[in-house]
C-alpha cells in the first residue's frame, strides 16, 4: 500500500526496534526499485548539503552494518538510524514527527527520521571493510576470530557490539546470541573456549538472517527467548538486567545457564 502524498501515516518500523543490521537488509531491498530513479527534490532539516543530489540519479543502494547507503555517481549518501531512526519509504510520519530528509522522486519518495548523515566524497571500497558485514556475502569469521585475539580482557557484550568487528550487530542479537549460546555477556573474550567462540560467531550471522526473515513478517518480538524478557525459559528463574561493559548497554540474561568465562 503506497500513499505517498501522505494521506495515510503508519509506521514502516512497526513495534519499534532500534535498526540493527537486519533491519537495514530489509530497507535496501525494499528500496532497490529506487535504483536509477533521479531525484527531483530535496528537503532537509539538517546542515547537509543536500542540494547536491537534486537532479542526480541514484546508482546504486546498500549497507554495511548500520550504515545505509545511497550511492550517486562520485558521492553516497550515508545514513545512520542511531537508537530511534526510521526510513518511510512512499510514506510519512505525522507533521509533527521532524524529518532529517525528504528526497523526492517522480512517483515516489523517501524519508528519513532521527538519523546523522553525511556524504562521502571516497570510493566505497576505500571506505569499508565489507568482510567485516555478518550480511556481507564477503563476510570473514577467521577475520574476526583474528580481531579478537587482540582483545582478550575486553568483554563479550562490548566485543560483539563492535562495529569494526561484527558490523551490523546490535543489541538485540547480542542478548538472544548470548542466551542461545549460555555465555554470561561479561565474560572475557580470551577466556571463551576458540570451539565456543566459533559457535557464537556462527549463531550471530545465523540470527541476523533470522531477524531478517522474522522482522520482514512482523514476528520479531514473539521470536525473543531473552531480550526484554523477564524470565529465563530454560529455568523459569528471572532474568538479570543490567547495563554491561564499557559501552553499558543493557544486557538480559540468566546467571543459571549463562556461564561466566572470567
Ligand atoms: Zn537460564
Amino acid at each position: 500500500m503506497h500513499n505517498f502524498l501522505g494521506l495515510c501515516f503508519e509506521s514502516s518500523n512497526q513495534n519499534f526496534i532500534m535498526p540493527e543490521g537486519p533491519l537495514l537488509v530489509m530497507w535496501k531491498e525494499q528500496v532497490q526499485e529506487f535504483i536509477g530513479k533521479k531525484v527531483t527534490g530535496v528537503e532537509t532539516t539538517t546542515k547537509l548539503d543536500a542540494e547536491r543530489m537534486n537532479g542526480k540519479t541514484i546508482t546504486d543502494i546498500t549497507t554495511w552494518g548500520k550504515h545505509f547507503l545511497i550511492c550517486f555517481d562520485n558521492f553516497t549518501l550515508r545514513t545512520h538510524f542511531l537508537m530511534f531512526g526510521d526510513l518511510f519509504i512512499n510514506n510519512r510520519k505525522p507533521p509533527e514527527k521532524p524529518i532529517k530528509l525528504r528526497l523526492y522522486f517522480d512517483d515516489a519518495e523517501l524519508n528519513f527520521y532521527s538519523c546523522a548523515m553525511r556524504f562521502i566524497d571516497e570510493p566505497l571500497d576505500n571506505v569499508y571493510d565489507w568482510s567485516a558485514d555478518l550480511m556481507n556475502e564477503t563476510w570473514n569469521a577467521e577475520a574476526a576470530k583474528q580481531k579478537l585475539k587482540v582483545i582478550p580482557d575486553t568483554l563479550i557484550c562490548d566485543a560483539l557490539l563492535d562495529q569494526t568487528i561484527f558490523s551490523g550487530l546490535g543489541n538485540i542479537i547480542k542478548n538472544e546470541v548470548l542466551f542461545r549460546m549460555k555465555v554470561h555477556p561479561e565474560s572475557k573474550v580470551g577466556k571463551i573456549p576458540a570451539q565456543l567462540w566459533n559457535a557464537v560467531i556462527n549463531e550471530s550471522v545465523i540470527y541476523c538472517w533470522q531477524f531478517f526473515e522474522w522482522k520482514k513478517d512482523n514476528s520479531l518480538r514473539k521470536h525473543w527467548e531473552a531480550h526484554r524478557q523477564k524470565v529465563c525459559p530454560r529455568d523459569d528463574v528471572k532474568f538479570e538486567k543490567q547495563y554491561t561493559g564499557e559501552l553499558q548497554r543493557q544486557s538480559f540474561f540468566c546467571t543459571t545457564c549463562q556461564n561466566l568465562y572470567v
